[in-house]
């Protein structure tokens, strides 16, 4: 093994919406700073996901590993390892939590957690994240929609025009749609902003921050006392390096920075480090994710970025008055990475349209994305079985979600027989499928925050109860899952912890 003779001032690894950021909120500070990423940069060819064929190409977006789902069997993740990780694929919506779902927040099967932390904590921190990240939307549109200080520094993104006509329909039905708040860089070749654009490649400017990219990090080695992390075992080109720093910051995504951990264990922790509580890799959640399809009257082009959400059902119906989620225009489904995962939904419009190819069909769609929370369940988790990877997964509020469902079908059919809206079509059916237990993008709360030492595995900062100069920076600290994206939430919380962190050092 390899020992760097270097002692960084703060490792950070993976380098992903967390990562990225944090490297970028810590560079220009005089701290040395290495990122440890296991993926590479990836070319430009395939970061513009509108210019590849996804339906075709999708395992351009999974990693050669296997995991191993609940029944045993392997299944390959959609996820990213890659310098920006998820944020390279995408949808690029970043939404801010609503006041009421950092909780405690009744669902129709339990109450989703307290996150510890009120919206107003978190406030100054989505306005930096948004300005970071150049986030276009319009304030005042959404009726769910938090308080903020002031609208969105960019203006929002022109729409296909079909669209805007679509949007009409839905508002002589009485809701409410909204622009999505986007991501959006302005650079032709790749226009979604991403944590590489926004953390990284900034950040590695400064010569104080070093990035080593193919970098996996294996374990943490902790002192003999088993407070604090020593060295991370980091497998570099096929070489095994060990690194020292002050602090270390896990930023590997909710499946692979409670891996590590477990991976880690030692005669001081022995059920993995950080893990007295036994809650590292449980409480794996992930909203349920249902697309939707429509019959356009006229071809699109099946490439465009998302457009409208609609929260009219985010705190329930005309009937119940639980969370039922929320609504998202899908994009064209030529390039979203989500929708390439759930191929059955087009077979299903081919029923429709016969003699259609797999493009053409997808021109034919008008597809949309219904999301609800789940709440956190101790055998929803991530363990290791070896060095297999396994994931236990079965998700609950089913009913809320199915009724989330139903109302947007009911919805949808009210906007195809207005006379008034042409383009979409009347159909027999609307085909939907849910997103397979292979869409892990939105995967969260693996080593949840809190205040309790016995029931979390970080504390309100991200710090570890038990290790004292480790930090956990990406999504598997939520308490609970939204129905909305977990990608702004990560990116506030990561630039909360880069302030708590200065005062550290
Ligand atoms: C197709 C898709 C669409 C999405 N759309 C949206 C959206 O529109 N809006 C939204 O809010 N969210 C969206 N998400 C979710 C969003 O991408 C995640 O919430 C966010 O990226 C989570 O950030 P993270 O830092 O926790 O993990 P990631 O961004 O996944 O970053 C983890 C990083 O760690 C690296 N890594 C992993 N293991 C190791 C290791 N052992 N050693 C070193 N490095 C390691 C990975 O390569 C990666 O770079 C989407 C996700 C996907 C996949």
């Amino acid at each position: 093994m390899i020992i760097d003779d270097q002692i960084y001032d703060v490792i950070v690894i993976g380098s992903g919406a967390a990562g990225g950021t944090l490297v970028g909120a810590l560079a220009g500070k005089g701290h040395r700073v290495l990122v440890l990423e296991r993926g590479r940069q990836m070319s430009l060819q395939d970061q513009n996901v509108a210019d590849v064929a996804l339906l075709r190409m999708k395992e351009r977006f999974h990693p050669q590993e296997r995991w191993f789902g609940p029944d045993g069997d392997p299944f390959a993740p959609q996820t990213m390892y890659a310098l920006g990780g998820n944020t390279k694929i995408w949808g690029a919506v970043l939404e801010r939590m609503r006041e009421k779902d950092f909780g405690p927040l009744p669902l129709q099967e339990g109450v989703s957690p307290d996150w510890e932390l009120s919206y107003g904590d978190l406030a100054p921190y989505y306005d930096q994240a948004e300005a970071l990240f150049r986030v276009h939307g319009r304030a005042g549109v959404d009726p769910t929609e938090p308080p903020r200080q002031r609208d969105y520094e960019y203006e929002t993104r022109p729409v296909e025009p079909f669209l805007n006509e679509l949007r009409s329909g839905l508002e002589r039905q009485g809701c409410n749609p909204y622009e999505l708040p986007l991501s959006w860089s302005d650079n032709h070749e790749d226009p979604s902003g991403d944590a590489e654009l926004f953390g990284v490649a900034p950040a590695i400017a400064d010569q104080q921050v070093q990035l080593r990219t193919n970098a996996v990090v294996r374990r943490l080695h902790v002192n003999p006392s088993g407070i604090e992390v020593r060295g991370v075992e980091a497998c570099i080109d096929g070489q095994d390096w060990l690194f020292q720093s002050q602090f270390i910051v896990l930023a590997a995504g909710a499946i692979n920075t409670p891996v590590i951990l477990l991976r880690s264990g030692n005669q001081s922790h022995p059920r993995g480090l950080a893990n007295g509580s036994d809650q590292v890799g449980r409480n794996l959640m992930k909203p349920q994710l249902t697309s939707i399809l429509q019959l356009a009257a006229a071809a699109n082009s099946g490439r465009y970025q998302r457009s409208f959400g609609v929260n009219d059902y985010y705190w329930g119906d005309k009937n119940v008055s639980f969370p039922l989620g929320h609504i998202q225009s899908c994009g064209g489904v030529l390039q979203d990475a989500l929708f390439a995962e759930s191929p059955p939904v087009l077979s299903l419009v081919a029923k429709l349209m016969p003699n259609f190819g797999l493009e053409e069909l997808a021109s034919r769609s008008v597809a949309w994305w219904a999301m609800s929370e789940v709440l956190p369940d101790a055998h929803n988790k991530v363990y290791l079985q070896g060095e297999q990877i396994r994931i236990n997964y079965i998700a609950n509020n089913r009913e809320a979600h199915d009724r989330l469902v139903y109302r947007w079908i009911d919805t949808l059919q009210a906007v195809e027989a207005d006379p008034l809206t042409h383009v979409v079509r009347t159909a027999p059916t609307h085909p939907r499928g849910e997103a397979p237990l292979s869409v892990m993008g939105y995967a969260c709360g693996t080593c949840r925050m809190g205040s309790n030492p016995a029931t979390s595995v970080v504390d309100l900062q991200g710090r570890s109860h038990e290790l004292h100069n480790l930090y956990i920076a990406d999504a598997s600290v939520f308490p609970s899952c939204p129905s909305i994206g977990t990608g702004l939430t990560t990116i506030a919380l990561s630039l909360r912890l880069a302030q708590h962190l200065e005062s550290e050092f």
